[in-house]
């Protein structure tokens, strides 16, 4: 079986077809909306969710991300039904959930360790939900096989977990969560047992299954990299609140907070002041009086600001030019296909900057004067 995207296309066409449809999904479950709205738990005096709404859209993947103890396991519980809410309310499909055990939400649940019974082989662990559900024999070999192939897993089916590595236990505890085609899908950290290169594979099979399978996915992740690879939204966690809802790329280039443009993605975060302000152009300068142009959203009055630039987004050159700003290299490192570069400005802030390698063009070296420049599409200003 082929592992490339051409292949992974066939493969779902193929399932598809033999399901019966030709859209390329398979179970056509049409995923449920999901609104958490106002919702508080405390444990003690802690406050864990800190009256929290999100509207989760049907279908849709979103990720709940931010630093460990941030709430996300406690949101993600209370959706579960495997804890009480204090105060607010859940509605799935336009239904509050509050009276209706876990049980009974029909949820599939994926989690950080695979919980996958040890005694069973793959077949069995998969279609467990299914005999569960008291489904005829008929139906659950064939949903089964279905699941299997759709986490190309057929040819593990006989064997048991202790005879698979971790990657494919996840895949299996994954199918087994699909395999009642769920509306929804609750997944807690569900790759962060796996080593870097296995993750990333099954970033981009998990992203796939979603278009197979149509269920509505809330995805929980502490790591940036893996909710920006996968989301259709983010929504960031900090301290029991949330802080931002937006799409990957929005989220990237325009985060609302401090906090929010440190956590996800690297960032330098510069003081200067607004010395005027046009529409969402702004002209802003620095502590050492350089001037620069950035945007930002239209709610900023002039005074003094924080302005992100992304590392990547900083153009260097030798000699200074029309709107250049003067630093001097700290450390350099070749990594390939990018330099990572860190220069101290003249303002006493140190700039961390990534630039593309170009042939020719000497490494810099400690000590070195660089100029620094960026247009007001590459840098934005913070509230
Ligand atoms: P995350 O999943 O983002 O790492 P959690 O939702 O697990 O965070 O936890 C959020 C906070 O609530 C943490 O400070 C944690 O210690 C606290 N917490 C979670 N569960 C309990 C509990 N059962 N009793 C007391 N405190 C809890
Ligand atoms: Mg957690």
């Amino acid at each position: 079986m082929t592992d490339g995207l051409a292949g992974r296309a066939e493969r779902r066409q193929h399932i598809a077809e033999q399901a019966g449809n030709s859209s390329g999904r398979v179970f056509q479950a049409i995923g449920s909306s999901i609104e958490v709205a106002n919702v508080t738990k405390r444990y003690g005096p802690f406050c864990a969710a800190d009256d929290i709404s999100l509207t989760i859209q049907p279908g849709e993947f979103i990720t709940l991300l931010g630093p460990s103890g941030s709430g996300k396991t406690t949101l993600l519980n209370l959706i579960a039904g495997f804890q009480k809410l204090d105060s607010g309310e859940i509605l799935v499909d336009g239904k509050p959930i509050h009276h209706v055990p876990t049980h009974r939400r029909g949820f599939g649940m994926v989690f950080q360790s695979y919980a996958l019974f040890p005694n069973m082989t793959v077949s069995q662990n998969v279609g467990f939900p299914l005999r569960m559900a008291g489904m005829d024999r008929e139906t659950t070999e064939r949903r089964v096989a279905e699941t299997l192939e759709i986490m190309r897993l057929s040819e593990h089916a006989l064997k048991t977990p202790s005879q698979m590595s971790g990657g494919q236990q996840q895949r299996v505890a994954i199918a087994r969560a699909i395999v009642m085609r769920p509306k929804v899908v609750l997944m807690d950290e569900p790759l962060s047992a796996l080593d870097r290169r296995l993750r990333e594979s099954i970033q981009i099979e998990i992203r796939e299954l979603h278009q197979t399978i149509g269920s509505t996915i809330l995805f929980v992740t502490h790591d940036q990299g893996e909710a920006l690879t996968m989301s259709d939204r983010i929504a960031v966690l900090d301290a029991g609140k949330i802080v931002q809802v937006a799409t990957p790329v929005e989220l990237y280039r325009h985060p609302e907070t401090r906090f929010v443009a440190s956590f996800v993605g690297e960032s330098n975060l510069i003081e200067a002041e607004i010395v005027q302000k046009r529409g969402s152009t702004m002209t802003l300068k620095n502590k050492a009086g350089y001037v620069f142009n950035a945007e930002s959203r239209n709610a900023i009055d002039v005074g003094r600001a924080t302005v992100l630039v992304r590392p990547e987004r900083i153009a260097i050159s030798n000699e200074p030019a029309s709107n250049t700003t003067q630093a001097t290299v700290t450390s350099a490192i070749f990594l390939g296909e990018i330099l990572r570069i860190e220069a101290k400005m003249e303002s006493g802030e140190t700039l961390l900057i990534r630039c593309s390698d170009i042939a020719g063009r000497a490494m810099p070296s400690p000590g070195d004067t660089i100029h620094v420049s960026w247009g007001a599409e590459d840098c934005w200003v913070l509230a």
